[in-house]
């Protein structure tokens, strides 16, 4: 089968490979029907996740069919249609108890998908841990409106879940990027009173205008006086920071109100500054890390309800063989892209 692959820093390549085994009792092979590439790709692809292992199939973003499954699986069997996740948690240890599947203590825990084992970018994959990483996507939602649920999806909706918002809140979104996007989703199943959202990016304030029209969408330059004097208290209620640049960090801090909630999504290349002085008396709560994936199951049932749909965001779709194009796109934002599937 052919699998888009981490040959060496900087590269990607598509080529043959055998069909992946299952390898333990816990295992399940499933059958890709649609990927996706997510800016972690492109985060190996520059060397910046030294931990990704050259060699391994790369896309952590995925749904498909169940072709395979191990002895000791029983949540799913062959022929179910499932979404895969992001993390691979063993389910049973002390974090993944408390829901925190992000700190799976399991060596084989984290992100391994598409980094240290083989990914998604390709005909087939296999998943450790199925029972846990695999969910069942409803009768009535298709491939295109699952695609997300495992990754980005769940990221947003993990977001707007920790951010405590009320309907009493104006909430600060910075970033409409495809995560930035989800958590404006999610956080809008709270109904807030304002979502503001900023952006630099002249296309996707655009797209947020088509598809968003009762939010209120902004520019960096102009974000603080908007929130200042667009919100109850002088500023916004919870801040959910999606952008990831030093910039976007600061506006995060300055936008939120006194004892405001600041919610660190993104993941940055640089240790970010905290200028405690400046922030003394402002009495902020931050709440920072990676996406905890166990909202899976309620988050199709969501989709399933009306209540979510991301499919506007898929803006492109490449079969696999043309790949390589479908990541010039996404990697140089042409076109208006946001997000990309890939067909196998
Ligand atoms: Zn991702
Ligand atoms: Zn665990």
């Amino acid at each position: 089968m052919l699998a888009y692959t981490y040959t060496k820093p900087g590269t990607f390549a598509l080529i043959e490979k055998p069909k992946p085994a299952l390898l333990d009792a816990r295992d399940a092979i499933v059958r890709v029907t649609l990927a996706s590439i997510c800016t972690s790709d492109l985060h190996i692809k520059h060397g910046s996740v030294p931990r990704a292992v050259p060699g391994v199939t790369v896309g952590h973003e995925m749904v498909g069919v169940v072709e395979s499954v191990g002895s000791a699986v029983s949540s799913v069997r062959p022929g179910d249609r499932v979404t895969v996740n992001v993390e691979t948690f063993c389910g049973h240890c002390f974090f993944c108890e408390h829901g925190y599947v992000n700190n799976c203590t399991d060596p084989n825990g984290g992100w391994a998908l598409g980094c240290r084992i083989d990914g998604g970018q390709a005909a087939f994959v296999r998943v450790p841990f199925a029972d846990q990483g695999l969910n069942k996507i409803p009768d009535s939602v298709s491939d295109r409106q699952a695609l997300f649920v495992g990754d980005v999806l769940a990221t947003g909706f993990w977001a707007a879940r920790i951010s405590e918002i009320t309907p009493e809140d104006t909430v600060l979104i910075i970033g409409a990027g495809p995560t930035g996007l989800c958590t404006l989703l999610c956080t809008l199943l709270k109904r807030p009173k304002r979502v503001i959202v900023c952006e630099t990016d002249p296309l996707r304030l655009q797209f947020l205008r088509t598809h968003f029209p009762q939010v209120i969408a902004v520019s960096p330059q102009d974000v603080l006086t908007c929130v200042q004097d667009g919100s109850d208290h002088g500023g916004a209620d919870v801040v959910l920071e999606v952008a990831g640049t030093a910039e976007t960090f600061r506006l995060a801090w300055q936008c939120a109100r006194p004892n405001a909630v600041v919610t660190i999504v993104a993941l940055y290349d640089s240790p970010q500054l905290l200028p405690l002085p400046e922030m003394y008396g402002k009495n902020l709560t931050f709440k920072t890390g990676g996406v905890d994936g166990c909202d899976c199951v309620e988050i199709l049932s969501l989709i399933a309800q009306g209540n979510l749909d991301t499919t506007p965001l898929i803006t492109h779709t490449y079969p696999l063989r043309d790949i390589e194009a479908a990541y010039t796109l996404f990697e140089e934002k042409r076109d208006g892209v946001i997000k990309v599937a890939i067909e196998p």
